[in-house]
């Protein structure tokens, strides 16, 4: 059995600095999300919610205390390893240059016709069948996709990946209901096995999840079921 079996996560005393200089984006922050949770999280602007999410892909690394998931300390896990047992929907996911098939399935490990059910499922199945060259298309050439579009893409790779941690950051820039309904339909039908931690911005995305985690100026000020809130 591979790592991460249960998918969860512990947050011990967890400090991030961006810069030396600066004061912490995150601090004292004890947390354990339980595995197959669906942890909603909610702040202000600049509370510290993205560098929840930027600690657990270790994109900067804690000046002070631990992550931990499933027991081990992701600092002792290599890079590599840890970000491809982890999937991610970013806030303004990036494609990289390459083909539709290559973003979905960096590795080549998957068939043409699982990309195309994942596809289906995240509801691109059309818009990637009518650009010119459907799943070979080059990114630069048929790709003109949108942030929604980027995220539905980015939420296909982790369905094909199967992770058993899911961190969904939703888009502030466009407030694109018919994506957010899509991505959470998705995650609700299958992900059910899998730690699932989405960064609302909307309390309507985030009302039937298992526990709300507050976070106000770095630091969580409640963690809790959405009735005890
Ligand atoms: P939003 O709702 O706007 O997405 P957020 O809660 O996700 O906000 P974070 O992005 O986690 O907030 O930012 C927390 C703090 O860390 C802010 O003060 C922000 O300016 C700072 N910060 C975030 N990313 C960086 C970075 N790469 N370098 C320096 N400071 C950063
Ligand atoms: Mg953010």
């Amino acid at each position: 059995p591979s790592w991460p079996e249960k998918g969860q996560i512990e947050f011990r005393d967890a400090e991030v600095r961006y810069r030396p200089d600066m004061d912490p984006s995150l601090m004292d922050f004890n947390a354990t999300l339980e595995s197959c949770e669906k942890i909603g999280i909610v702040g202000r602007t600049g509370a510290g919610k993205s560098t929840i999410g930027v600690a657990l892909f270790r994109m900067v690394n804690l000046s002070k205390g631990r992550i931990l998931i499933d027991g081990i300390d992701i600092g002792k896990i290599g890079l590599y390893e840890l970000r491809s047992k982890l999937a991610v929907i970013p806030q303004d996911p990036f494609i990289f240059s390459g083909t539709i098939r290559a973003n979905i399935d960096p590795f080549h490990e998957r068939s043409d016709s699982q990309i195309w059910d994942a596809l289906e499922k995240v509801q691109l199945k059309s818009v990637v069948s009518s650009m010119p060259f459907g799943l070979s298309t080059e990114m630069q050439q048929g790709g003109e996709l949108s942030v929604g579009q980027r995220q539905l893409l980015c939420l296909c790779r982790a369905l094909l990946r199967n992770s058993k941690i899911v961190l969904m950051d939703e888009a502030t820039a466009s407030l694109d209901y018919e994506t957010d309904a899509i991505i959470k339909k998705t995650i609700k039908d299958n992900f059910s096995n899998s730690t699932v931690l989405t960064i609302a911005h909307r309390l309507d995305t985030i009302y039937d999840s298992n526990r709300i985690l507050v976070v106000d100026k770095g630091r969580l000020a409640e963690f809790d079921t959405p009735t005890a809130l």
